[in-house]
């Protein structure tokens, strides 16, 4: 076998960008599909979820944070 070399390449898997917020945006309002949603409670009826309103139709609605 001829270049059997084995060069050291740091393979860079995981840890790419780094520096993610933990806090996600809201995700879009279901009603009319608008970002401009603000965050009204961390918890919503289940755990996993979180109360936001939007701003742009003012519709309550319930995001998973997951
Ligand atoms: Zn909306």
């Amino acid at each position: 076998m001829g270049a059997g070399r084995d060069s050291h390449s740091p393979s860079i898997g995981e840890g790419r960008g780094g520096g993610a917020p933990e806090q996600a945006p809201p995700p879009r309002c279901p009603f009319c599909d608008s970002r401009d949603a603000q965050v009204i409670s961390l918890f919503g009826t289940q755990v996993m979820t979180m109360q936001v309103k939007c701003r742009a139709c003012g519709s309550y609605y319930e995001a998973s944070k997951y």
